[in-house]
């Protein structure tokens, strides 16, 4: 049973979204339970501008899909490029710290190499 509000897969019988707490209704069209897919859409394009360009690039193009492929009732073909958006998400996100952490260390470095010439 998939929460028409949050997304989240909640076992069959629950009659609370564990995710958000909303009342799961089981009276709807499968076809519109099955109709909420996150597109990752928002993730991806920070994740462009703030962590590393050509991944989450890659996630943004996966993103950019699911939407369409709905839209085409390619279903199935929007799931995977909603599971490919969220891993790529993932990818740019472990890829930005890897790079901001060696960018404030190389920071560090210059900044004590240019107080040592200082002296
Ligand atoms: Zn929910």
């Amino acid at each position: 049973m998939i929460c028409s509000s949050c997304g989240q897969a909640n076992a069959d019988g629950d009659r609370k979204c564990s995710g958000c707490g909303a009342e799961l209704s089981y009276d709807r069209n499968p076809t519109i339970q099955n109709s909420y897919l996150p597109n990752y859409l928002a993730p991806a394009v920070i994740l462009t501008f703030i962590c590393c360009m050509p991944l989450g690039a890659v996630a943004l193009i996966f993103a950019a899909q699911v939407n369409g492929r709905q839209i085409a009732g390619q279903w199935q073909e929007a799931k995977k490029s909603s599971e490919s958006a969220r891993l790529w998400c993932w990818i740019a996100f472990g890829a930005g710290i890897v790079f901001w952490t060696f960018y404030i260390i190389i920071i560090v470095i210059i900044m004590i190499l240019g107080s040592k010439g200082r002296m």
